[in-house]
């Protein structure tokens, strides 16, 4: 394998992942963010956010793999640069490419103050998840860069990378991913990504994670415009399968169907498939809401109506309603009350609450006149003092004592394992469980004592 010398810009779930990654393949890797906490926290070893064997793999990756604050030093030494800095949304919905724009300048004034001799054109890759026409622009912005230090004759090529790791199980999705995207206009660029890369295409890297058998990883080359729209459209069709089932969801309690069961049914066609047919309160964290937003408002700018899309959102936002509509329906008058909120981050195995559904839920509940207690197992330390009508405990069953009513809001192991007639033993009547994550079996929380409801079922 071919040892390449690259640098990360933005150390959070995807730049640090991606970097600890690229560095336990066997390249040199140094992580530069702006924020020195962060950094000096690295540097003794601290991950600053939850993500499960990532502290393990930095660990044994450290010898290749280095942080720091000082980005022009990183961009002189290094072949490949990844730029992964958050990409919010802006007030319209569209992507907020500040921090690409800022990461772009700097990159170029850095290549033009020290032009030194290169072996080969510096690849500027877009991991961060940006609209279409974004490697253009990024490419623009090195080149003024370049020209704001020096007389702008800097080689260079830029390269988007959609990034689809999940937070959770990002180290595996890096290391096993389901393919990998890349997207340019110049053959040699992609010819370096492919070297790059080549350890876990070929999956001959060291691989104390997963001892079976490996395939070779497909690799999509295209041109960078629908590398960009690959990634937006997967998490809009990843969004709007939740939203598909969650509207099924509604039309089962009509009817009298299960939800569950309808899943099951359909998923077994191999044309559907069994994945992202949970339905619930829907979704929430820090990339489906952004980009579903962002690509309505490309969509928008260009003068297309993205209906479906709009559909997606609106059925979204009925689910988080539906759960302050079950609390009413067996509550009544919601002044008063007390609620446990049953897991707090977006989804389990991360401590990630960008957009989780127990903040509106929280804030939603609490203008209603409850008061709002809630656990997670994880994110409960990030969740303290985030919200003031949120009280926030670390254990389930203290969330539950005293409280009218629970909401399964993240479907951790912690939260699908209670015991459940503990939890009747504690609550006040009416006992109401409103499963948001169809997380239990209607009968067993009867049995226990719960008054039951879940979504699309019971
Ligand atoms: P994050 O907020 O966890 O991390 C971003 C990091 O970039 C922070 O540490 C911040 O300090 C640093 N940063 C910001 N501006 C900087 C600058 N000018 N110079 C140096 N460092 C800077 O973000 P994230 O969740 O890793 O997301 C990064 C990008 O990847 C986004 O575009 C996101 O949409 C995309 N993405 C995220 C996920 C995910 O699951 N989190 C998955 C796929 C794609």
């Amino acid at each position: 394998m071919e040892q390449f010398s690259v640098g990360v810009v933005g150390a959070g779930y995807v730049g640090l992942v991606t970097g600890a990654c690229l560095a336990h393949v066997g390249h040199r890797v140094v992580c530069v963010d702006r924020d020195e906490g962060r950094v000096a926290g690295l540097n003794e070893g601290r991950v600053p956010f939850f993500e499960p064997g990532l502290e393990e793999l930095i660990a044994r990756a450290r010898r290749r793999l280095s942080f720091t604050t000082e980005l022009p030093e990183v961009v002189r030494e290094v072949d490949v640069v990844f730029v992964a800095v958050n990409t919010p949304p802006g007030e319209d919905g569209s992507a907020d490419l500040s921090s690409v724009a800022s990461v772009a300048r700097a990159v170029g004034r850095a290549l033009a103050e020290a032009p030194g001799e290169r072996e080969r054109p510096l690849v500027v890759v877009n991991k961060s998840t940006v609209p279409t026409g974004s490697g253009d622009y990024v490419s623009m912005l090195v080149r003024e860069g370049a020209e704001e230090a020096g007389d702008g004759k800097v080689d260079y090529r830029v390269v988007s990378n959609p990034e689809f790791l999940r937070e959770g199980s990002a180290v595996y999705d890096s290391l096993f991913p389901d393919r990998i995207v890349l997207g340019a206009d110049r053959r040699d660029a992609l010819d370096t990504m492919r070297a790059l890369y080549e350890p876990i295409i070929e999956q001959n890297f060291p691989a104390q994670l997963d001892p079976r058998p490996r395939d070779a990883v497909p690799f999509v080359t295209t041109d960078t415009a629908s590398a960009e729209m690959i990634k937006y459209a997967a998490n809009a069709f990843l969004a709007t399968k939740i939203s598909f089932i969650n509207e099924i969801a509604g039309i089962c309690e009509l009817v009298g169907a299960d939800v569950t069961n309808v899943a099951t049914g359909i998923g077994l066609d191999g044309r559907i498939g069994s994945r992202f047919l949970s339905a619930g309160i829907g979704w929430g964290g820090s990339c489906f809401p952004k980009d579903v937003a962002a690509l309505r408002a490309i969509a928008r700018e260009y003068g297309h109506e993205p209906t479906l899309l709009d559909a997606t959102v609106t059925v979204n936002a009925r689910q988080r309603r539906q759960v302050i509509a079950k609390l009413q329906r067996d509550l009544r008058t919601l002044k008063g009350k007390r609620i446990a909120l049953l897991g707090l981050a977006f989804k389990p195995n991360t401590d990630d609450l960008r957009e989780a559904p127990s903040l509106e839920i929280a804030r939603l509940l609490h203008s209603l006149g409850s008061r709002v207690v809630g656990y997670d197992p994880v994110a409960a330390k990030r969740a303290v003092g985030l919200l003031p009508e949120l009280k926030v405990v670390f254990d389930p069953y203290e969330a539950l004592e005293g409280a009218h009513a629970a909401v399964v809001v993240t479907e951790w192991e912690e939260v699908r394992v209670l015991d459940l007639e503990r939890a009747a033993s504690i609550m006040e009547s009416p006992k109401l469980l409103v499963d948001g994550r169809n997380a239990y079996h209607p009968e067993d929380a009867a049995t226990a004592g719960l008054l039951y409801r879940g979504f699309g079922r019971g």
